[in-house]
């Protein structure tokens, strides 16, 4: 640790830093920060810097408004858009409350306390996130709606397109800061990107998605285009969803992989899948946190609807991927539902929680879904036994308040704070009139 310190200390002199700003996430997964002059760093190190945290989102309880940020120096990065004069970096924080206790509010340590549950098994959680986000011309529009900067679709090259550019430009950024790319993509919807990060520890995964968002966002400006990682900006096209690509680890194994399993996924692996599908609908309010989340869930286009897995089928919530004969250590499940604009680390803790209670209780895993899953008819789905997603950010809350597992997982502060602030969301959309309403029902009644 000090040794760390001492690298980022002498790196700021070395560099000729100027700023170091401070970064954390409230609990919608906003990122905040808050700039320290160079002088300041060996102080934070020490003591952690005192800030109010009265205005931030689920820090709002007056007797934890006030709270230290205590930086992490193994997250030291220099910010590569800020370019060489004034050169800034910066250093993702954990929140303790005056005394030295983890703030119950930060979302990093709700993803620590998690990972150090799964340490308890012996298990360390990778991820690896496939981000999809739209590239509008500007974040306002017109009567025609948000406009897409181009009109290709899935893999298309787009010869002269701006979509190119900004991947090129996106990737290197995020390999300046030490952020791995595996490959990105034009997406189905027109102007739609995915960018997918190689995989990491879970808690190095959600910083580093936290640090994609910005540079995704620092980007557009640059190139004069707005990027949105809104859930379903556009109508008729496709939503953005973060999959993600998970696996447990005991030690230097990969607890997924058996070679004589089905798909090659050992028992643990069956386990895990189990327990996320059994807990899916009640952590939907947090992997899918907006009212807007269920227009992405609901308006087909290869977002799930029902909670169901397959091997190579993508209507279904889980996938277990086929990987090449050799690549045991490669073995991984994927979960479809999380979508680009969630809290990544309360994210990451409930598909966890969800996995690990799967494994602790011996869950069976339900027969694999062989059919595209929206083709069925109701009645189908309900005699092979696939439940649905919530369809609603109402009905997900519904869920999450009678769950044990969200409630334990993500403490009392941070569970009461989700439940309080989408509640609010959800009676500000049920008291919009919509331009739906008033095309169809105004003409005629
Ligand atoms: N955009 C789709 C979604 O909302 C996913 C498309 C894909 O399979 O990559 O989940
Ligand atoms: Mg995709
Ligand atoms: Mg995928």
């Amino acid at each position: 640790m000090d040794k760390q310190r001492d690298f980022v200390l002498r790196t700021i002199e070395e560099r000729g830093v100027k700023f170091v700003r401070l970064w954390f996430t409230d609990v919608v997964g906003a990122l905040k920060s808050v700039a320290i002059a160079p002088a300041e760093v060996e102080g934070a190190f020490a003591e952690g810097l005192g800030i109010d945290g009265s205005s931030i989102e689920g820090f709002t309880r007056a007797f934890e408004a006030d709270v230290l940020a205590h930086p992490d120096p193994t997250t030291f990065q220099i910010l590569p858009w800020r370019g060489e004069v004034d050169p800034t970096a910066r250093m993702f924080c954990d929140i303790t409350t005056p005394d030295g206790q983890p703030a119950a509010a930060d979302p990093r340590n709700v993803l620590k306390r998690t990972l150090a549950k799964a340490a308890d098994r012996g298990f360390t959680f990778y991820t690896h996130p496939e981000i999809e986000f739209y590239l509008l011309k500007s974040a306002s529009y017109g009567p025609e709606g948000p406009q897409p900067v181009d009109q290709a679709g899935y893999f298309d090259n787009v010869p002269g397109g701006s979509a190119h550019d900004f991947r090129r430009s996106a990737v290197r950024m995020l390999e300046e800061l030490g952020i791995s790319v595996e490959f990105s993509h034009h997406e189905a919807g027109p102007g739609q990107n995915e960018i997918d990060l190689r995989y990491a520890d879970a808690l190095t995964t959600a910083d580093n998605i936290m640090t994609f968002r910005t540079v995704v966002k620092e980007v557009a400006i640059e190139q004069g285009v707005y990027a949105t990682f809104m859930p379903k900006p556009l109508a008729n096209q496709p939503g953005s969803g973060m999959h993600t690509h998970m696996s447990l680890f005991e030690g230097d194994t990969n607890a997924f992989f058996d070679a004589s399993g089905e798909y090659q996924l050992s028992k643990i692996g069956r386990q895990f899948v189990a327990g996320i599908l059994q807990h899916a609908p009640e952590i939907t309010a947090v992997t899918n946190q907006y009212v807007n989340s269920y227009k992405r869930i609901w308006g087909g286009d290869e977002a799930p609807s029902y909670v169901t897995w397959g091997h190579n089928n993508r209507s279904a919530l889980m996938r277990v991927p086929l990987y090449k004969p050799g690549k045991g250590q490669s073995a991984r499940v994927e979960y479809r539902g999380v979508d680009s604009a969630a809290n990544p680390y309360l994210a990451y803790s409930l598909l966890l929680a969800a996995g690990l209670k799967g494994i602790e209780e011996g869950y069976d895993l339900p027969a694999e879904a062989e059919d595209t899953v929206w083709e069925l008819s109701e009645s189908e789905r309900r005699a092979l036994g696939y439940k649905a997603l919530p369809s609603s950010l109402d009905r997900a809350l519904g869920l999450m308040e009678e769950s044990e597992l969200v409630a334990e997982t993500l403490g009392e502060q941070v569970f009461n704070y989700v439940l309080l602030n989408k509640r609010r969301e959800w009676r500000e959309y049920r008291l919009q009139v919509t331009p739906y309403e008033l095309e169809s029902n105004l003409p005629i009644l």
